[in-house]
C-alpha cells in the first residue's frame, strides 16, 4: 500500500491535466487506468483524424505540433505519452478500481492489476476522470449478443466483400460507413431517424449524403434493427419489414459512464439533469468531501457536451480547490 496526496481515477487526456496541475502545485499523484494510457483514444478507429485542431487538444501547457490541421490518433497518442513522460507522471496501467473506503483525507482505493490480483492504494484527495468510452449503448434486440456484432469500429480491411451493416446516424456511424465503404464493404446504414444527425460535422455531411444519393451506401432511414440472426438482419423499415443478407454489424449508437460506479462511490446523481454527478461546479468537488469530478463525465448522459478541448480545464479548478484544503505532504 502507497500513499498519494491525490489519486487520479483514468489516464485520459483529462486525468492527466488534473494530475499535471496538482503535480505542479506540490502534491504527490498517482494515477489508475483500468487500460492503457489514453485508452479510450487507443480504441478510437485505427486512422481517425480529431475534430479539433492541435492546440485545443494541448494540456500542461507543452505544445502539440502537427504538420496536419487536425491531428490523427497516432499523433494525439504520441503526443500525451511525451506530456506524461515530460512531467515524469506516475501512471498504474492495466489495474481498475473496483471500489473506495474511507473519507476525506483518509481514502483507501481497492484496485484488481491485469492478473487479477487485489492492490490498494491510499491517498487523500481523489479525482474521478473515467470518461464514457468503456460502455456501449446497446440496443437490446434478439442477436444483439453475436460475436458478429461490434460496438467499435477500428478498421476496414477484414470486412472486405462483405455485407455489413452500420447502426447509428452520427458521426461515428457516417465515418464507420465511409471507411468500409471505401474499402470494399458492401455498406447498409441503418438510422432511426429521418435524415444523419445534426451533429454531423460539416465535412463529413456531404461526403455521406452523397454516397447515399448514388446508391454506394444503402441507407435506411427512420428504420429500427429488430432483429439479427448469424447471416441476416431484419429491419423494421417505414415500408414494413425487411431481412437482409448479413455478415457483420456495427451499432454505433453512443457511449455512457458508468453510473453505477460513482454512485458507489457515494456521490448522487441528478435524476432532474441527464444524470449529471452532484458537484460544485467552481471546484468540481462532489456532494462527498474529498472526492472531485473531472472530463466528460461531470455532464451526465450529455456525453457530447464536454470533451478534450473544453475538460482539459478541469485540472486547474481542481488544483486550486486542493491548493485551499490541502498542505502538500511533500513540502
Ligand atoms: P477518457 O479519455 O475516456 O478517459 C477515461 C479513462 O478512464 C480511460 O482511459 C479508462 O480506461 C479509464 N477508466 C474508466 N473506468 C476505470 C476504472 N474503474 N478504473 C481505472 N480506470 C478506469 N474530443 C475532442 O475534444 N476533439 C475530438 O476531435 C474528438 N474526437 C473524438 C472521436 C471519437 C471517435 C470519440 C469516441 C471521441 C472523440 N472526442 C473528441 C471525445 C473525447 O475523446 C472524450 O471527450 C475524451 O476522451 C474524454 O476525456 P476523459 O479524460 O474525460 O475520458
Amino acid at each position: 500500500s502507497d500513499f498519494h496526496d491525490l489519486l487520479v481515477i483514468g489516464a485520459g487526456p483529462t486525468g492527466l491535466a488534473c494530475a499535471i496541475e496538482a503535480k505542479r502545485a506540490g502534491f504527490s499523484v498517482v494515477l489508475i487506468d483500468k487500460g492503457c494510457l489514453c485508452n479510450s483514444l487507443f480504441h478510437y478507429p485505427a486512422h481517425m483524424t480529431f475534430f479539433t485542431t492541435p492546440e485545443l487538444l494541448e494540456i500542461g501547457d507543452m505544445p502539440f505540433s502537427s504538420p496536419n490541421q487536425k491531428p490523427n490518433r497516432n499523433e494525439a497518442l504520441e503526443y500525451y505519452r511525451k506530456v506524461a513522460e515530460h512531467y515524469s507522471l506516475d501512471i498504474r496501467q492495466y489495474e481498475t478500481v473496483q471500489s473506495v473506503a474511507g473519507s476525506d483525507g483518509h481514502f483507501t482505493v481497492h484496485t484488481l492489476d491485469r492478473f487479477g490480483r487485489a492492490v490498494e492504494h491510499r491517498t487523500r484527495k481523489l479525482v474521478v476522470a473515467t470518461g464514457y468510452y468503456d460502455l456501449p449503448n446497446y440496443l437490446g434486440i434478439p442477436g444483439e449478443d453475436l460475436s458478429k456484432v461490434k460496438h467499435y469500429y477500428h478498421e476496414p480491411h477484414p470486412f472486405y466483400g462483405l455485407n455489413v451493416v452500420v447502426i447509428g446516424g452520427k458521426n461515428s456511424a457516417a465515418i464507420a460507413a465511409l471507411d468500409l465503404w471505401r474499402h470494399g464493404a458492401r455498406v447498409t446504414l441503418v438510422h432511426r431517424g429521418a435524415e444523419m444527425h445534426r451533429h454531423v460535422k460539416y465535412w463529413i455531411l456531404p461526403d455521406i449524403n452523397n454516397r447515399v444519393k448514388n446508391g454506394e451506401i444503402t441507407a435506411h432511414f427512420s428504420t429500427t434493427v429488430e432483429h439479427i440472426a448469424e447471416d441476416t438482419v431484419t429491419l423494421a423499415t417505414p415500408e414494413g419489414e425487411k431481412t437482409i443478407p448479413n455478415d457483420f454489424v456495427f451499432a454505433l449508437t453512443g457511449y455512457h459512464p458508468d453510473f453505477s460506479f460513482i454512485e458507489r462511490l457515494g456521490v448522487k446523481l441528478d435524476a432532474a439533469n441527464d444524470r449529471c454527478p452532484v458537484c460544485d461546479p467552481a471546484t468540481l468537488e462532489s456532494n462527498v468531501p474529498g472526492i472531485y469530478l473531472a472530463g466528460v463525465i461531470v455532464a451526465g448522459e450529455r456525453t457530447n457536451e464536454i470533451f478534450i478541448e473544453n475538460g482539459r480545464f478541469h485540472g486547474k479548478l481542481i488544483a486550486t480547490d486542493l491548493s485551499e484544503k490541502l498542505t502538500p505532504a511533500t513540502l
